[in-house]
């Protein structure tokens, strides 16, 4: 018996998030990803309501006036937002659910949902970034200077999370993840609901 926790991830882009969440949410099923909306381009391979929801810059600032996201940021100059909906609704469904935001995002929602997982992914060093994000191959030169220069913005934020992935191998990364969800997951002060049933049960079991 779990309860269902709200994570959400962050950490400098090429960090290797991607590979991480993905991994974590073929082994954990009980766990819903966000798909958020964003105005950037699709990448090769990337597919519309999977990765992301590709839209227009019009179609976002009319689901900004109505008030349809639960938090949205410019990140290294496009428009990245999480849809309200979604949320609610895996919630409702008592799914946990999972979000990859910049820590603008993290930032706000943070204020919503104090019981929030929040997590930050940290390469092994800058230099390892550096290396990491030219290896992509999917960004140009000067994308590639604006996510460096984003990330190190980024890092000066890792004292505002909870917890601290250093993704310096990827077994590990993901391990570190999925233990940290379980272990939210078990909390008993997230269980006060059991903690009440067991009270009541050797109370009854007492006068029986
Ligand atoms: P990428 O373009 O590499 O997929 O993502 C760039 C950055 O945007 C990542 O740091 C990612 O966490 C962030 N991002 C993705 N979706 C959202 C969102 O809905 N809101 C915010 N604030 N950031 C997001």
């Amino acid at each position: 018996m779990t309860k269902p926790v709200f994570v959400v991830i962050s950490g400098p882009s090429g960090v290797g998030k991607t590979t991480i969440i993905k991994a974590l949410l073929s082994r954990r099923k009980d766990v819903i990803f966000s798909v958020s909306c964003t105005t950037r381009p699709k990448r090769p391979g990337e597919v519309h309501g999977r990765d992301y929801f590709f839209i227009t810059k019009d179609e976002f600032e009319s689901m900004i006036e109505r008030g349809e996201f639960l938090e949205w940021a410019e990140v290294h100059g496009h428009l990245y937002g999480t849809p309200r909906k979604f949320i609610e609704n895996a919630m409702n469904e008592g799914k946990s659910v999972l979000l990859d935001i910049d820590v603008q995002g993290a930032m706000r929602v943070m204020k919503t949902f104090k019981d929030g997982v929040f997590i930050f992914i940290a390469p092994p060093s800058v230099q390892a970034l550096v290396g990491r994000l030219k290896k992509r191959k999917t960004e140009t030169g000067e994308s590639i200077k604006r996510r460096l220069k984003d990330a190190k913005w980024e890092l000066s934020f890792i004292d505002r999370f909870q917890y601290l992935i250093i993704n310096e191998e990827l077994d590990e990364a993901i391990y570190e993840l999925d233990s940290i969800i379980t272990a939210e997951e078990t909390k008993v002060t997230r269980l006060l609901d059991e903690v009440e049933r067991y009270k009541k049960e050797v109370l009854e079991s007492e006068s029986g």
